[in-house]
């Protein structure tokens, strides 16, 4: 049993969905479980509608909507023409974008949206690309059956970031998708969406579908996890940014996480952890080029000083210098509490004698974290910062690519530097403009035999 799952551009039409069926049905011997994103773009544009409704603008809201609907239309027309299941799908897509229009105006009269809502609204996505998929197997004639992620993936009430429980995710997994394998079906289910126990829609947070993957996978025991995307695999850096970043054949999953969760959108943060702690390998292959060779995430790759570079702006950095630090046990402690107690996670950490220095990506609680760690001492805040990430498993192997990287930067001014204790990740903080140059710099030096 293997997972394959398909992010927003593998999905984004009926070709595209058309190249997912070839990559399934060339692997049906392995008993594919499909997994895929809602149409690309469709997340944001959900979220759109339900923010301009609340924010007065329903016009604009139901013009989106009704671009939406017959985005889903078209394309569902396009892949099931002349099959038993068009008008059914025709049909839910329809109902599917009334009852939105209707919440719509609820959201208008209300002028507020909860977490709870905005999840109802974005699982939409999932929820009719999912059912689209499997009717477009079904078209071509393999047999396609469309499982709703609701009824598989238990989550907690943590609306927009809701946390799976993965003991109820095994049992859905065990009733509702092995029975399916077992006689030949192939599952296909949105990512992204779960429920909590009592069916109330909710969602894994922005990127979500790869922890869908990740988790369904474990959840089977599946013997890989495959990520289909719209590049060739993990490269040294995002192409994006860096044109000339180059494939990583293999990678750690260490490594992996690290660079996910500092910005090499390519992966979510959270993917990695169900699959290594039942060492399944996770592959990531552009569904463009399937005969591509991708990229293996494993337990372990060659030790190489730098894997790749990852970068994020809009990064905000907080200090805090106390001279209490010095004589007081525990204090660190207490100041990690303040953040945790606001349920904000800090990226990158540094400490001296009488300072802490931390940087955080989200400052919705900013204002509260600061007025507790103003106890503490003086608080400073720098909103303008960005986060580099050097990954390697060997980076302070000797030190030279330590060395390396400091010279790389030449002239851009480094605010706070972190080397990880188990020596993977040293994380730079520059500012916020000088991220993409610095990425440069790096990447050359690394990657491109030096040049600028
Ligand atoms: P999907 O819709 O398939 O989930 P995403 O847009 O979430 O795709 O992730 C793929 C994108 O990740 C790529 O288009 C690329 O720009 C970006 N990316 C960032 N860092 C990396 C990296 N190191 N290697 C590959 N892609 C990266
Ligand atoms: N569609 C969701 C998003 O755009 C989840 C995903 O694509 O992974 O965030
Ligand atoms: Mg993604």
């Amino acid at each position: 049993m293997i997972v394959c799952k398909f992010g927003g551009t593998s999905v984004a039409d009926a070709d595209a969905i058309g190249r997912v069926i070839d990559i399934i049905v060339s692997k049906r011997e392995q008993q594919p479980v499909v997994i895929v994103s809602a149409l690309g773009g469709a997340t944001n544009q959900l979220l759109d509608i339900a923010h301009k409704a609340a924010n007065g603008e329903l016009l604009v809201a139901v013009q989106i909507i009704e671009q939406l609907r017959d985005r889903h239309l078209r394309e569902a027309a396009t892949l099931l023409a002349g099959t038993p299941d068009a008008d059914e799908v025709a049909h839910d897509i329809s109902v599917t974008f009334d009852e939105l229009a209707h919440l719509a105006e609820a959201f208008r009269t209300l002028g507020y949206l909860t977490p709870r809502s905005l999840d109802t609204v974005a699982a939409i996505g999932e929820l009719l690309s999912s059912q689209i998929v499997a009717a477009a197997f079904r078209q071509r004639g393999f047999p396609g059956v469309y499982v709703d992620a609701r009824d598989v993936m238990r989550t907690n009430d943590f609306f927009t970031k809701a946390e799976p429980d993965t003991d109820g995710i095994a049992s859905a997994a065990q009733q509702r998708i092995i029975p399916l394998l077992q006689q030949g079906k192939i599952p296909v289910m949105g990512g992204f969406v779960g429920a909590t126990g009592s069916r109330v829609t909710t969602t894994l947070g922005r990127g979500g579908s790869d922890y869908s993957a990740s988790l369904i996978g474990a959840a089977i025991e599946a013997t890989a996890i495959e990520i289909w995307t719209d590049v060739d695999g993990m490269l040294t850096a995002d192409p994006r940014i860096i044109p000339a970043a180059r494939l990583i054949e293999r990678i750690s999953f260490d490594e992996a996480a690290e660079l996910a969760a500092f910005g090499a959108k390519v992966l979510h943060p959270a993917t990695i952890a169900p699959a290594v702690q039942l060492g399944i390998p996770v592959f990531v292959f552009n569904s463009r080029r399937p005969e591509g060779k991708g990229t293996m995430i494993a337990f372990d790759a060659p030790r190489l000083p730098v894997r790749a570079i990852a970068g994020k702006r809009s990064a905000t950095m907080v200090k805090l210098r106390s001279s209490r630090m010095l004589l007081a046990p525990g204090f660190l402690r207490r100041v990690f509490e303040v953040f945790e107690r606001h349920r904000t996670s800090v990226d990158v950490v540094t400490t001296s004698e009488v300072s802490v220095s931390v940087t955080l990506d989200d400052t919705h609680n900013l204002a509260a974290i600061l007025q507790d760690l103003a106890e503490f001492g003086d608080v400073s805040v720098e909103r303008r910062s960005g986060v580099l990430a050097i990954v390697g498993a060997g980076i302070s192997d000797g030190g030279a690519a330590l060395a390396q990287a400091i010279a790389a930067l030449g002239p851009i001014p480094v605010r706070m530097a972190s080397l990880s204790a188990t020596g993977i990740n040293f994380t730079l903080v520059v500012d916020d403009e000088q991220v993409v140059p610095a990425m440069q710099r790096l990447h050359a030096a690394f990657f491109e035999g030096g040049a600028t």
